[in-house]
């Protein structure tokens, strides 16, 4: 891929994760904070533990679509981006237009959601 549009994908990329370490942040805040309420009612406690459960949930997405991020970085560094991770094939264009961090080419990310790869 040209270096041009590899630096494009890599500020898209980096923008990225800004916004999930934001995010990350914020989800650890709203968690402490949810603790720090002090109630003591039995609906405001269930109320509680759903919140926690809630953000517990989102942050763990987010945490693993940063992960992607940072390997999608990596890639950029290496000179592999843009590169199926599986079959070393060049993932389309369109693909990486809407997910700059894809790891697979579709043919493959097919593969893998069928649970193939
Ligand atoms: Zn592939």
């Amino acid at each position: 891929m040209d270096k041009k549009k590899v630096e494009m994908y890599r500020k898209r990329l980096l923008e990225k994760q800004e916004e999930l370490l934001r995010l990350l942040s914020k989800t650890d805040h709203d968690g402490r904070e949810a603790d720090d309420e002090g109630t003591q009612d039995i609906a405001d406690k269930a109320a509680n533990a759903y919140t926690k459960e809630f953000l517990f949930h989102q942050s763990d997405d987010h945490r693993r679509m940063l992960q992607l991020v940072n390997e999608a970085l990596e890639r950029t560094r290496n000179g592999s981006y843009g590169l199926c991770v599986a079959c070393n094939q060049e993932v389309q264009v369109k693909r990486l237009d809407a997910v700059p961090w894809a790891r697979h080419c579709i043919e493959c990310q097919e593969k893998q959601d069928q649970g193939l790869l």
